[in-house]
């Protein structure tokens, strides 16, 4: 590959953020990830040596993350620690331990090349699965291989004799968890992969640490220049490289800026004074570890339908399923946590294999059809779901892609039934869930006045409400040009769903994409939502900007809003409040 010679003028690299704030700094470049060992051949007779070596790295590797385990319990508490469970129960693998005894006697090469190949085994077989929780396992299993590697070959030179320099920002290709765990925050200031996924362990712990990243940075390591001045950008998930005298400036006032507005524990009001409840979707249990860090007021949106991911046959058991929402409730107390309820089927995955194909998947057998189809499956659930929030008040659950009042009162017939089972058998369950529904077909949203005697909630899922009221694919790139949330109809219908949900003194919140954008905040809010559920990432932007808005300002866009021929002219309206509110997250 030619390389690109390297600018000398301000560059800008857009990635994924992953971990909020802001680094000014130099850039220092990490060259890991795994070298395949030199190989050389032994004699029969020195086999038990390289056993007794490789059992005795082991031991270090082993002693070693303790050590990490402990730093992380004193960062960021039990939780994120737990990863390092799954390194040491990695080095006491049988199987693979076994393996690579028998390829040693059979191959006769040093053990350090023997364990590599071995390794790079498992690690193809993960690679190759579709679900990225999984194949994030990956980075765990190159984690622990690669630091079995380097204490057997404890003998040869450290790496990086460099002195370490202050205000760093870190690139690498990838970074394993325990580099993100030993990472000296007072010398890191942030940092930059390659690849890697906002669910990644990596990824997780610098949310905890409180450290700045940005991934999916594609060939960052040819663009950057070590020791050269940089600016990392986890809100907005950039790498500016060599600013200029103008960029640095505005980012030095950003984050002192951002640091006072972003603060966590400052109410999500804004400025005349209403409150407005900001939670997080979540798509994997883990990602609640981010949740507090960045102090949103709990989940808005768990799409229970993760555990269809790693296990595509189907669900897991009531208790297996009770064990995760509540640790999942537990971790979010004294905040709640709104439960959705199976989603299958349409652009997710299918909770059970089809004979024959769905001619039209997204207007077949999904949501809440599937779960009122199989009852046994959808109990095993509510239970699970009440069980699990028995001690965490403020739970709720909502039925996914309702069409009608008669979904909506079996689906509550059904979990009135849990409700009596439970009692029953004297099991302890939570007595004030809150039921919701999600508004998403615009039948039901039609419908919302007669709904909004039914529950306690309605929440928007601004996605499947936009692909049904206009006809437009969520997943097909040919018409990704006619996906339009500012549609003036799927305006129309939300202030219908929040008009009828006030009149009976119930309140509704955005948990789709648009609830995270910056720009449409006003129209929502203006709207009356009065809850928005965003990515964890965004907590902090939406917060700061909830707090710059005036309500009254909001609402009389909004209504302009409501009577505009277009989306255009809508995205304008509320883009202009938006950019007079908080011009600072435009600039
Ligand atoms: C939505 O449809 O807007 C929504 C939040 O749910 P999902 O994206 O999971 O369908
Ligand atoms: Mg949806």
């Amino acid at each position: 590959m030619i390389q690109e010679p390297i600018s000398t003028e301000e560059t800008w690299l857009q990635g994924i953020p992953v971990s909020p704030g802001i680094a000014l700094g130099k850039i220092k470049i990490q060259i890991s990830g795994s070298k395949e060992p030199v190989a050389y051949d032994i004699s029969p007779e020195e086999v038990d040596a390289e056993l007794v070596r490789f059992h005795r790295a082991l031991q270090t590797t082993a002693d070693q993350i303790r050590t990490l385990r402990e730093r992380m319990i004193q960062i960021s508490g039990e939780k994120d620690a737990s990863i390092f469970d799954a390194h040491i129960l990695l080095l006491q693998d049988k199987i693979i331990l076994q393996q690579v005894q028998t390829e040693l006697l059979k191959r006769l090469q040093n053990v350090e090349h023997i364990f590599y190949v071995v390794m790079q085994n498992y690690m193809e077989v993960l690679r190759r699965v579709d679900d990225p929780y999984l194949r994030a396992k990956t980075a765990d299993m190159e984690d622990v291989m690669q630091r079995v590697i380097n204490n057997l070959r404890s003998t040869e030179p450290p790496e990086d004799e460099e002195e370490t320099e202050k205000d760093q920002v870190l690139v690498a290709y990838d970074l394993t968890p325990s580099d993100t765990a030993a990472m000296d925050a007072s010398l890191i200031h942030g940092f930059a992969t390659e690849i890697g996924s906002s669910v990644s362990h990596t990824a997780i712990l610098a949310r905890s640490m409180g450290i700045p990243a940005v991934v999916g940075l594609d060939q960052a390591l040819l663009r950057v220049e070590s020791h050269s001045p940089a600016i990392l950008d986890g809100y907005k998930g950039v790498l500016i490289l060599k600013p200029t005298k103008e960029t640095e400036e505005y980012y030095h006032r950003l984050q002192v800026e951002k640091e006072k507005a972003y603060k966590r524990d400052l109410p999500t009001i804004t400025r005349d004074g209403r409150n407005i409840r900001l939670s997080v979707n979540v798509e994997f249990p883990h990602e609640y570890s981010g949740i507090k860090e960045v102090g949103a007021e709990g989940v808005g949106l768990f799409r229970t339908e993760f555990f269809l991911l790693s296990n595509p046959s189907g669900m897991p058991d009531e208790e297996e399923q009770t064990r995760y929402y509540r640790k999942l409730a537990e971790g979010c107390s004294p905040h709640g946590v709104i439960f959705r309820t199976l989603d299958s089927g349409g652009d997710k995955l299918p909770c059970e294999q089809l004979r024959t194909p769905e001619p039209n998947p997204f207007l077949g057998w999904r949501g809440i059809r599937v779960s009122l189809s199989r009852p046994e499956l959808f109990k095993q659930q509510l239970r699970a779901i009440l069980r699990a929030c028995a001690d965490t008040p403020g739970c709720g659950i909502m039925f996914p892609m309702v069409s009608g009042y008669t979904e909506v009162v079996t689906a509550k017939h059904i979990l009135q039934e849990c409700r009596e089972e439970l009692e029953r058998k004297n099991i302890p369950y939570a007595r004030d869930l809150k039921v919701g529904i999600m508004i998403e077909v615009p039948s039901a949203a039609i419908m919302t006045d007669v709904l909004a005697r039914e529950v306690d909630f309605f929440s928007i899922g601004t996605n499947d409400l936009t692909q049904y009221t206009i006809a437009v694919d969520r997943v097909n790139n040919r018409v990704a040009n006619m996906f339009r949330p500012t549609h003036p109809a799927v305006i129309r219908i939300m202030d219908m769903t929040i008009t009828a949900g006030e009149r009976e003194n119930i309140p509704t919140a955005i948990c789709g994409e648009m609830a995270g954008d910056i720009t449409l905040l006003p129209l929502l809010i203006g709207l009356g939502a009065t809850s928005m559920s965003v990515g964890v990432h965004l907590v902090p932007i939406i917060r700061y900007a909830i707090r710059n808005l005036d309500y009254g300002q909001c609402r009389d866009m909004a209504q302009k809003a409501l009577q505009a021929p277009n989306s255009r002219a809508i995205v304008d309206l509320s883009t202009a409040l938006a950019r007079k509110s908080y011009p600072a997250l435009f600039e």
